[in-house]
């Protein structure tokens, strides 16, 4: 039978699906004469931040940025410890060591897949100075238990939400848990620019200046650095891009999660075992990530139903060359390592058409017959 392939991602169908208004938007940026840092990014910065439920965001240029200047701006420097995970994106260590800080790993928690609380304490020395909890694939970390860790032992806590725009833990949304946090609109994210883009999100008038002063020079005042900056802006046609959609993360978040029930309802948890269902947490449902001990078959056997699969991601951090035996924590990621064995994502994002989710949720069935 003849198909035509289903890609894992396609950013492009969200542009079709938002093309009027994203022209519209693009276009009264060109016209405005005023490209970097105006209206649009400032417009979009109380937007986000209002959607999130937090007081201030700051647009920076991509996620990466997004963390490594949160860190920066919540006292964490040269030499100081991070405790984080290795299931994530190279992303999040690669920030934290942007700014001399350095990483520690902590394994996950078997329901979540995100930093286990437990296991923060253990980790802890005098040079510890803050956690960076990954809400991986969209799905919430324990967030009441870390914080009350990090409130313990007087740790920051920098949630990294690349994954997790409109995620919800106990009816509040991620990003409002932490000191401050980190948002990327890589163009495949629940919210996407057309190129690159971040935010840092936090209640503190304090923390947000310094992002602010960071982001550009480390300037309080125009062409006056105060302070040692970078170049990290959001740009004024990816804030107008992302004011055309924000609108709809919601409506689009809601639709990933009624495609993530269709496929958990065609999966035999004997087979394939889907992302657990958490009370308290509204998954976010970035990336819909499957266990199967029989991998690289069921890539297969998709594959040839003409369905796209991909693996977040093939190695966890601590096994990759750049990052191979140099951090602490380690030697002990029993859970991660395991987990890396048998995951595999399936397609999942908002402009699926019912046709192809239909396709999907049949070659599962098929799987696990
Ligand atoms: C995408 C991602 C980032 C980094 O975002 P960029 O915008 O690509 O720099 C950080 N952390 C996680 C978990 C991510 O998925």
């Amino acid at each position: 039978m003849l198909h035509n392939m289903i890609p894992v991602a396609n950013p492009k169908a969200q542009l079709i699906a938002y093309q009027e208004q994203i022209l519209e938007n693009v276009n009264r940026v060109l016209n405005s004469g005023w490209y970097i840092l105006g209206e649009e990014v400032s417009s979009f910065e109380k937007e986000f931040a209002s959607f999130i439920g937090a007081k201030f965001c700051i647009g920076v240029a991509n996620g990466t940025d997004a963390i490594a200047l949160a860190l920066r701006a919540t006292g964490i420097a040269q030499g100081d410890e991070v405790i984080t995970v290795s299931h994530s994106a190279v992303a999040t260590v690669a920030a934290i060591e942007q700014i001399g800080a350095v990483p520690v790993f902590a394994d996950i928690e078997l329901t979540t897949k995100c930093i286990d609380p437990d296991l923060i304490e253990p980790l802890i020395s005098e040079k510890t100075k803050a956690v960076v909890p990954v809400h991986i694939y969209g799905q919430p970390a324990t967030m009441d238990k870390i914080i009350a860790v990090a409130q313990k032992f007087n740790l920051k806590v920098v949630e990294d939400c690349a994954q997790a725009h409109g995620a919800e833990f106990n009816g509040k949304k991620v990003g409002t848990f932490g000191d401050a946090a980190a948002f990327s609109f890589y163009p495949t994210k629940n919210l996407g620019a057309i190129g690159d883009g971040g935010a840092v999100v936090t209640n503190s008038p304090e923390i947000a200046d310094h992002v602010r002063w960071l982001r550009e020079y480390g300037w309080k005042k125009r062409f006056i650095s105060s302070l040692q900056g970078i170049n990290s802006r959001l740009d004024e046609i990816q804030a107008a891009i992302l004011r055309a959609k924000l609108p709809y993360l919601s409506r689009d978040n809601a639709r990933r999660r009624e495609i993530a029930e269709y496929y958990i309802k065609s999966i035999d948890r004997e087979k394939i075992i889907p992302p657990m269902k958490i009370d308290g947490t509204l998954h976010a449902m970035h990336l819909f990530v499957v266990e199967c001990d029989q991998r690289e078959a069921l890539q297969k056997f998709l594959k040839e139903q003409g369905i796209g699969t991909a693996i977040h991601y093939p190695m966890a951090i601590h096994q990759q060359p750049a990052y191979f035996g140099r951090i602490r924590g380690s030697d002990a990621l029993p859970r991660t390592e395991n987990l890396y064995k048998k995951i595999l994502t399936i397609p999942m994002y908002p402009e699926l058409t019912d046709n192809q989710v239909e396709r999907i949720c049949t070659a599962l069935k098929k799987w696990c017959a």
